[in-house]
């Protein structure tokens, strides 16, 4: 079964994709899921790691509350994917398995921080979403209701979208409409199964 990641910059249209993918039927495991799983699963683990201020009002782990608490610390940073990572990376081993099992030719991985993580080595082939850094501030801004100021630092915790696009081994250009979108995964399939 042919591994591969699908990344790309924040709204490059990453989601957009992997639906275009599902719809053709392709397996799409979905990091972010993934690690949603994991803060339930590890809830005693974060719990003692990092307190109770870390959970919501029903007592579930908060993502958000977990977030602020770690990233203006490195350490607490370090400590938090020290516990989270080995869960994640069990978990994608276990889908992975499970899809080449059942008799997939292929599976994609949907990991946005695919590069940031140098998770590069695990695929057999890359895909990045691109779009134009303008074309996806200006998509995160009406997606998520933000000012220009709000889109742009979100956008500066990634990797710059033009080195990704460098290490690609098949770029959608995310630059035009959908109906030209849903052309290019077309193409890509074929291409990616030959
Ligand atoms: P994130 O990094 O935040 O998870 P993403 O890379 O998954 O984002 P999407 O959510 O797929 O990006 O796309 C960002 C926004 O842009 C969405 O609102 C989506 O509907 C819209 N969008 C994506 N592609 C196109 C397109 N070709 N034309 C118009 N709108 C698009």
């Amino acid at each position: 079964m042919l591994w591969v990641g699908l990344t790309g910059g924040i709204a490059s249209g990453k989601t957009t994709v992997a639906d275009l993918l599902r719809q053709r039927s392709v397996p799409i495991v979905d990091a972010d899921s993934i690690a949603h799983q994991a803060l339930q699963a590890l809830r005693p683990e974060l719990l003692q790691a990092f307190g109770s201020s870390i959970l919501d009002s029903s007592n579930q782990v908060d993502r958000n509350k977990l977030g602020t608490l770690v990233f203006p610390d490195k350490n607490k940073l370090l400590k938090l994917e020290g516990i989270v990572h080995p869960w994640v990376q069990n978990r994608v081993s276990q889908e992975r398995q499970s899809l080449a099992t059942r008799g997939h030719d292929l599976a994609v991985y949907d990991v946005p921080l695919l590069f940031e993580k140098n998770l590069q080595d695990q695929f057999d082939r890359i895909i990045v979403v691109y779009s134009p850094r303008e074309r996806s501030l200006q998509r995160l801004m009406n997606r998520n209701n933000l000012s220009l100021q709000e889109a742009t630092q979100r956008m500066s915790h990634q990797m710059d979208i033009e080195d990704k696009k460098k290490k690609a081994d098949f770029i959608i250009d995310n630059q035009g409409h959908l109906q030209d979108l849903e052309n290019q995964v077309d193409q890509l399939l074929l291409a990616i199964r030959k």
